[in-house]
């Protein structure tokens, strides 16, 4: 086993698996504090998602993300109605989409990348 994959195996079980009904209906993995939860193993691009957002987070110092995140959120909210759309267009779940498929993503991502 290559290094690289040594610690892409290591990375995977940082995944905490729980009960659906733990999370919003809508969702399925979250990730907090760099801790990533999910209700079913993710594949790697779900991963990487995950990933982005605790680079994304770290970065933040983590509670000045979510309140950035909720913020974005309701804006959008009040400004669409519909809250998969306001979700969709939080500058921080942007950045984690349109990335998510490519794995080095994090290796050469720039530092603030979303704002
Ligand atoms: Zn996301």
């Amino acid at each position: 086993m290559s290094k690289k994959q040594d610690t892409q195996q290591s990375e995977k079980r940082k995944v905490y698996l729980i009960k659906r009904h733990l999370m919003g209906k809508s969702y399925m993995a979250i990730c907090l504090f760099g801790f990533i939860f999910s209700v079913r193993p993710l594949n790697p691009v779900e991963y990487n998602h995950e990933r982005i957002h605790a680079a994304q987070q770290k970065e933040l110092l983590y509670l000045p993300f979510f309140f950035w995140y909720g913020v974005e959120w309701l804006f959008f909210y009040l400004k669409y109605w519909d809250a998969e759309k306001a979700y969709h267009h939080i500058r921080f779940e942007k950045e984690a989409y349109n990335h998510q498929s490519d794995l080095q993503y994090l290796q050469k991502r720039k530092h603030y990348h979303y704002v």
